[in-house]
């Protein structure tokens, strides 16, 4: 089965005495190792799409799958259980621990998953070391660059070695230069892993360089 498979997604969300209805049947497959583009422009429903992908938020109508398995009849426990296994997530701000160095950002995930200690610290240190960030790993987020910061979120997202990845607007937060080496980085690591990718973006040349890429146009899901 696809690593992620969304069938007939609805979301309608209420603003005051009005229905919007952003989702309006989103099927879409994600096979391991394809990474897909999501673009669009502001409002037209990436991050609701993306919040529903990654079982944060509910869909009013659908199925979403992940590895062939039906989530939404999950109870919440179990849900959260199989988000925390199989699917990443990158926001555009990085939502590190402010107290915490960039090593225990990625370790404190994998203890949450039950890893011992040295696994988790050591496999954190290679991710940092894969995203160039081997002589950051003892400072604390307020301590690193806008561009080293984002790098330790996608360490933490990956750091439980999940089947997908979400990313919304990775790269909305940094500066060109920067949000294209940390793209750069960010698909090199998704190659190497053979990781499912879904990447809400504004930049498409940065789309251009992934395998397909959507958009949403009027909550249904189209081809580019
Ligand atoms: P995008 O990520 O493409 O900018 P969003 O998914 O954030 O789009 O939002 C799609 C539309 O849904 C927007 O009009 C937004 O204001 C609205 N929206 C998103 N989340 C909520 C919410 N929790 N309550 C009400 N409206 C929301
Ligand atoms: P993005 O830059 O990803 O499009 P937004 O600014 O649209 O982000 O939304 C940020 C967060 O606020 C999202 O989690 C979204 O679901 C929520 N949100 C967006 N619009 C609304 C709204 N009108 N009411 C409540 N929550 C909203």
């Amino acid at each position: 089965p696809a690593a992620l498979s969304l069938s007939g997604i609805e979301r309608t969300y209420m603003q005051g005495e009005s229905a919007l209805h952003v989702l309006r049947g989103i099927d879409l497959d994600l096979p391991a190792g394809e990474i897909v583009g999501l673009v669009g422009p502001s409002g037209a429903g990436k991050s609701t799409l993306l919040h529903v992908a990654g079982l944060l938020e509910h869909p009013d109508q659908g199925t979403v799958f992940v590895g062939g398995t039906d989530a939404t009849q999950m109870d919440d426990g179990a849900r959260t259980a199989l988000r925390r296994r199989h699917i990443g997530f990158v926001y555009q701000f990085h939502h590190l621990l402010p107290e915490f160095t960039a090593l225990e950002n990625v370790v404190l995930p994998q203890l949450i998953a039950g890893l011992p200690r040295k696994e988790a610290e050591s496999r954190a240190g290679e991710l940092l070391g894969f995203l160039g960030l081997a002589d950051r790993t003892v400072h604390r987020p307020g301590e690193l660059s806008g561009g080293e910061q984002q790098r330790v979120a996608i360490a933490r997202a990956v750091a439980n070695a999940p089947r997908i990845l979400l990313a919304d607007e990775p790269t909305g937060n940094l500066d060109p230069d920067t949000a294209e080496h940390v793209f750069d980085i960010l698909l090199r690591l998704v190659h190497g892993t053979g990781l499912a990718a879904l990447i809400a973006t504004h930049n498409l040349e940065f789309a251009s360089r992934m395998d397909r890429r959507v958009t949403l146009k009027e909550g249904r899901l189209v081809e580019l």
